[in-house]
């Protein structure tokens, strides 16, 4: 695996700007495209200054596949919150090995340990937005930085805040393009394609966990239940914050750090 250090802080290459009209004529043009071409489109407009993210849950391992066949030199991260399940990362180094990734690990400022002696044990218990913010957010917006787009395995149909996701479009949070290019497939479309090229994924999945995070948010969803209600069950918090959308009415991000009250300028993302 790479570590991304500060030291080793990519600068973004220079790339044509795109604006959200742009964008959006794009986007109509590939609505019926396959992932492989979108994905295809995303690498010859950005190039190296493009990023998969990868969480390797079924959606992910099955873009990796894809893009293997496009530009398989295009930087893999991965944000390691220290609170991933074992099978997690068992997927990762199948995937590692089948493929001959090297992922980049992009972790948090704070250890586990340094997080509990500044904003207390368990936060995810007791403030999950803003542990979601020190693990994830800041450390996602840290990373890309660096580029010009990135790529997700996010799906419309997976949840209600999903429904608009287009296969390109601006993310307003991070200031890039942002390539989603399952955006339309059903999730029979990416297990029809993980069983046919047998493609390394989490073995939680066979075990009723449609949607894998971090292992104290995480858990067994039954027969009838939403897909993402394993995902901080028993809160209203259904997103990270990687993927909100302006729409959704979220103001800038900010941590708030322990004793620092809310002001109308600073809202956690939920
Ligand atoms: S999913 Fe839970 S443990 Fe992971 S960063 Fe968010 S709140 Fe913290």
């Amino acid at each position: 695996m790479r570590n991304r250090t500060e030291c080793e802080k990519k600068e973004p290459e220079t790339v044509a700007y795109r604006s959200r009209e742009e964008l959006a004529k794009v986007a109509k043009e590939l609505k019926d495209a396959s992932p492989s071409e979108i994905l295809r489109w995303g690498t010859e407009q950005f190039g190296s200054s493009l990023a998969l993210a990868c969480s390797f849950g079924y959606e992910d391992v099955a873009l990796v596949h894809l893009l293997m066949d496009i530009r398989p030199e295009t930087d893999i991260f991965y944000l390691d919150t220290d609170l991933l399940f074992p099978e997690t990362y068992q997927t990762r180094d199948r995937l590692a090995e089948k493929y001959g990734i090297s992922f980049i690990r992009v972790s948090p400022r704070y250890s586990i340990e340094e997080q509990a002696n500044r904003w207390g044990e368990k936060l995810w218990e007791r403030d999950p937005n803003t542990c979601c913010m020190l693990r994830k957010v800041e450390p996602l917006k840290r990373f890309l930085s660096g580029y010009s787009a990135w790529c997700t395995g996010i799906r419309r149909e997976q949840s209600p805040t999903r429904v608009n996701t287009e296969v390109v479009e601006w993310d307003d949070n991070l200031k890039m393009v942002k390539l989603n290019p399952l955006a339309f497939w059903k999730e029979s479309q990416v297990w029809d394609l993980i069983h046919a090229h047998g493609i390394p994924y989490n073995p939680m999945h066979d075990r009723m966990y449609p949607s894998i995070g971090c292992m104290p948010c995480t858990r067994k969803v039954m027969p009838g239940e939403d897909p993402r209600s394993g995902r901080w069950a028993g809160t209203a918090k259904t997103e990270c914050g990687l993927h909100n959308r302006s729409s959704q009415g979220r103001k800038r991000s900010t941590v708030r750090h322990p004793g620092e009250r809310k002001n109308s300028d600073q809202e956690g993302i939920q």
